[in-house]
C-alpha cells in the first residue's frame, strides 16, 4: 500500500541472517573491506567495497544483504531483549502496553495452536463471501473488509490536503492487485510472463489448501487473474503516481458518486464510520471510475472468488504453516530470490513492531537510544541546513527571486530526531491470548480507526510516519519536514565518536539527501507550507528541467544484470536527492574542517574518508530476482548506482582519488550533472 506523503531513504529491508560481529568494536572505516586491485576511477563502488562484497555472501533468508541488513540484524538482537523480557512478564496487568506486547508476540510464536487452527480463523469472513448473491453484496463485502483494515479493490485513508496542508481529508488510492506492480500483468517480457505463470500456480495451491479440488482451484486462479488484469489496465504506472498534480483531484461526495456511480459511496462512508466526507482526494479517477464499471460488469460469482483470494492471500502469513510457507515460496522466493524463510522469532518481532509500533518503540528508545545522539544530530542538521543555504545562494542557474523562496522553504524545514514527543495511546486496542489472527485483525482495526478519525480535522504535526526502531529516514513534502528515527542513528550511518569526514559521508549525506527532497522534481512543486503551489519563475523551472535531464540520461544508461537499465525517470527524485545530498554534505564537511589541514586517518585524507564512508553505506549483495524486482518497483536506484552514478559527477571526488580522463567512469566536466 502506498504510504501517502512520505519519501523514504530506502525501501524496507526484509530477511535476516547472522552477522555474528559486534560492529561497535570495528573501526568506522576498514581498508580490509576495500578492493584496491580495482581503480577508484573505474568502479568506485567495488574499489570501496569489493572485499566486503566477496566476504559476505547473501545468507539464505535474504534477497539482499548489505549495510542496512547488517544493522537490521543488530536491531533484531536489541528488540529481542525487549520482547524476551515482555513475553516472560507474567505480572503485566490486563490492558497495559506490556500485556499487549507480551500476548501479541506469544500468540504469534505459538505455532502449535496456529497450525491446529489451520484456515478456521477466516471461517466467519469466508462464510460472508459464500453468502453473496447480488451486486449490493459485493459492495457490502468491500465495506466490511475496508472497515476491518483489509483493502480489496482500492484503498481509502487520511491524507493532508495537497493545497491546504493544515487540513486532513480522505483519499482514495488504486489497489486490488496481488502482484506488486501493474506491469507484471501486462508486460510481454520474459520475467513478467514467468511471474504470471508462477502466480497462477501459487493461487491454485492456496485454493487447494483452503479446501478446493485441484480442478476448481486452477479455474478460480484464472478468474482472479482476469479480474486483477482488468484492474491493472486501469491502474496508473509508478511513474504516473510520482506526479503530484495528476494525483490530486479533490471532490465532494456527489462528485465521487459521479466518477464511480456503481458504488453507493454514502453507504460506503457510513459503513467505514467516516463522518466527515465533505472533501475527498480521488487519487486516480481513471482507476476508481474503471473499478466502478467492473462492479457492474464482472459476474457476482467471479467477485466471490476474487474476495476469497484477497482474504486468504492477505491473511496467509498469519495462518497455519502450510499457508505461510506457500505464501513465502511465491512472495519471498519467486519474486525476491530468498531461499529460506526468516526464523519465526524475527518475523514476530517485525509483526509486533508493526502492530504495536510506538509501544515497542518507546521501550526501544529507553533502552538503546542515548540522549547524546540527539544532541549531535541536531548540530549536524543545523550545519547542513546552512550548507544547503550556501549552495542555493551559489547557484548560477537560478534567479534571485526563486532563490529567496527556496531559502525560505529551507529555513522552514521542520526536523524530528529519534522518537516522537507524544506516543500513540494503545488503550482501545484489545490483544489477547486466544488467536494470533484475531490479534492481528484487532491491531489492523485499531490502526484504521485511528486513521479514519483524523479525516476532517486539522493536521497533528507531532505525528511520525515511521517508528523509532525503523532503519530509515524520510522527507514529507506536505509537512515540509525531515525525520530520522533512532535506529538509523547507529553505525555505519552515524558514529558517535568517529571523525567528521566519516559522519558527513554517511549520516551527513542522509540528512542532506532528505533536505534535498524538498527541492527534487516532486518536492519543488510544494511551497514552504507544504502546499502544492508553484513558487518558481518560469526560467528557473526550465533550467531545473534541463539540469535534471542530464541525470535522467545518466541513470537510463546505467546497466544492471548485463541487459537491464535503471529507470532514470522513476528514480529521478531519489537521484536528485543523492547528488544534492553529497554536494551539500561535502560542503558541510569543509565548513566543519574550517580550513584545518587534512588529518590523515589510517592512510586516508578527510575527503577520501568522506567518499569511502558514503560508498560503505550502500554496499550490498543482491539476488538477481530482487534486482529485477527493484528495478521495476523501487524509486531508489540499485546500491552500486547510488554510488557510481553519483560520485563521478562531483569535482572534489576527482581530486580526492586523482581520477584521470583515461579512467573508465571519468565524466568530462561539461557533461557532469550538478543541480543543488
Ligand atoms: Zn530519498
Amino acid at each position: 500500500m502506498a504510504t501517502a506523503g512520505i519519501i523514504a531513504l530506502a525501501i524496507g529491508t526484509s530477511g535476516c541472517g547472522d552477522s555474528g560481529k559486534d560492529k561497535k568494536t570495528e573501526p568506522a572505516l576498514s581498508a580490509s573491506n576495500m578492493d584496491t586491485t580495482i581503480k577508484a576511477g573505474d568502479d568506485f563502488y567495488k574499489f570501496a567495497n569489493g572485499n566486503w562484497l566477496k566476504n559476505n555472501p547473501i545468507p539464505d533468508e535474504y534477497s539482499r544483504y548489505g549495510a542496512f541488513e547488517v544493522l537490521e540484524e543488530e536491531n533484531y538482537t536489541q528488540l529481542k531483549t525487549i520482547l524476551a523480557e515482555a513475553s516472560a512478564d507474567k505480572n503485566a496487568s490486563e490492558g497495559t502496553v506490556n500485556q499487549k506486547i507480551r500476548d501479541f508476540y506469544n500468540s504469534g510464536m505459538d505455532t502449535v495452536k496456529i497450525d491446529k487452527n489451520g484456515i478456521s480463523p477466516l471461517k466467519a469472513e469466508l462464510d460472508q463471501i459464500d453468502a453473496f448473491a447480488t451486486k449490493a453484496d459485493v459492495q457490502k463485502m468491500v465495506i466490511l473488509q475496508h472497515a476491518s483494515g483489509n483493502y480489496p479493490l482500492f484503498y481509502l485513508f487520511s491524507s493532508q490536503d495537497e493545497k491546504n496542508s493544515n487540513q486532513v481529508i480522505a483519499m482514495t488510492y488504486q489497489g486490488g492487485l496481488g502482484l506488486p506492480d501493474r506491469d507484471y500483468y501486462l508486460g510481454d517480457d520474459a520475467r513478467s510472463k514467468e511471474i504470471r505463470a508462477s502466480y497462477l500456480k501459487h493461487m491454485a495451491k492456496m485454493f487447494v489448501l483452503a479446501g478446493s479440488t485441484p480442478e476448481q482451484a486452477a479455474k478460480d486462479a484464472n478468474v482472479v487473474m482476469t479480474i486483477e488484469t482488468q484492474l491493472a489496465k486501469i491502474s496508473s504506472t509508478r511513474l504516473e503516481l510520482r506526479d503530484p498534480k495528476a494525483n490530486y483531484n479533490k471532490s465532494d461526495l456527489a462528485g465521487l458518486q459521479k466518477i464511480a456511480p456503481e458504488m453507493d459511496w454514502k453507504a460506503y462512508f457510513d459503513g467505514i464510520k467516516l463522518q466527515a466526507t465533505s472533501e475527498i482526494n480521488v487519487g486516480q479517477p481513471k482507476f476508481i471510475s474503471g473499478m466502478s464499471k467492473m462492479i457492474n460488469s464482472v459476474p457476482v460469482a467471479d467477485w466471490k472468488i476474487y474476495f476469497r483470494w484477497d482474504l486468504i492471500n492477505s491473511a496467509a502469513s498469519s495462518l497455519s504453516s502450510d499457508f505461510d510457507k506457500e505464501h513465502f515460496a511465491f512472495y519471498g522466493t519467486v519474486l525476491s530470490g530468498a531461499k529460506e524463510q526468516q526464523p519465526r522469532w524475527k518475523r514476530m518481532i517485525d509483526q509486533t513492531s508493526n502492530s504495536l509500533g510506538e509501544a515497542v518503540g518507546q521501550l526501544y528508545v529507553q533502552k538503546f537510544f542515548p540522549p547524546e545522539a540527539k544532541k549531535r544530530m541536531t548540530e549536524l542538521v543545523n550545519n547542513l541546513k546552512v550548507s544547503l543555504g550556501e549552495r542555493i545562494q551559489g547557484l548560477a542557474w537560478m534567479n534571485e527571486a526563486t532563490k529567496k523562496e527556496a531559502e525560505a522553504k529551507l529555513v522552514k524545514i521542520n526536523v524530528k530526531i529519534g522518537y516522537p514527543d507524544k506516543w500513540i495511546d494503545y488503550g482501545s486496542l484489545t490483544i489477547g491470548t486466544d488467536s494470533y489472527y484475531a490479534n492481528k485483525k484487532n491491531a489492523r482495526q485499531f490502526a484504521v480507526n485511528r486513521d479514519i478519525t483524523k479525516i476532517g480535522k486539522p493536521v497533528d504535526r507531532s505525528e511520525w510516519g515511521m517508528t523509532p526502531q525503523t532503519i530509515n529516514a524520510y522527507y514529507s513534502p506536505n509537512m515540509n519536514e525531515i525525520v530520522f528515527p533512532a535506529a538509523i542513528l547507529q553505525p555505519p550511518f552515524f558514529f558517535m565518536n568517529a571523525d567528521d569526514a566519516v559522519n558527513y559521508g554517511a549520516i551527513g549525506m542522509v540528512i542532506s539527501h532528505e533536505m534535498t527532497h524538498g527541492f527534487d522534481d516532486q518536492g519543488r512543486q510544494y511551497d514552504k507550507e507544504g502546499n502544492l503551489h508553484d513558487w518558481w519563475l518560469a526560467d528557473d523551472s526550465k533550467n531545473f528541467e534541463a539540469k535534471t535531464k542530464v541525470l535522467v540520461d545518466q541513470y537510463d544508461s546505467y546497466v544492471m544484470l548485463e541487459t537491464l537499465h535503471v529507470d532514470g525517470k522513476l528514480t529521478l527524485g531519489e537521484n536528485i536527492a543523492d547528488l544534492g545530498g553529497m554536494n551539500v554534505a561535502y560542503n558541510g564537511l569543509q565548513k566543519a574542517l574550517n580550513g584545518k589541514k587534512d588529518k590523515n586517518i589510517d592512510g586516508f585524507t578527510a575527503d577520501q574518508r568522506f567518499f569511502l564512508s558514503y560508498a560503505q553505506v550502500w554496499r550490498a549483495n543482491t539476488r538477481t530476482e530482487e534486482t529485477m524486482r527493484r528495478l521495476k518497483e523501487d524509486v531508489h536506484s540499485p546500491a552500486d548506482a547510488r554510488v557510481n552514478a553519483i560520485v563521478y559527477n562531483i569535482p572534489a571526488f576527482y581530486a580526492a582519488f586523482n581520477i584521470q580522463p583515461t579512467d573508465k567512469r571519468y565524466i568530462a566536466p561539461e557533461n557532469r550533472a550538478d543541480i543543488w
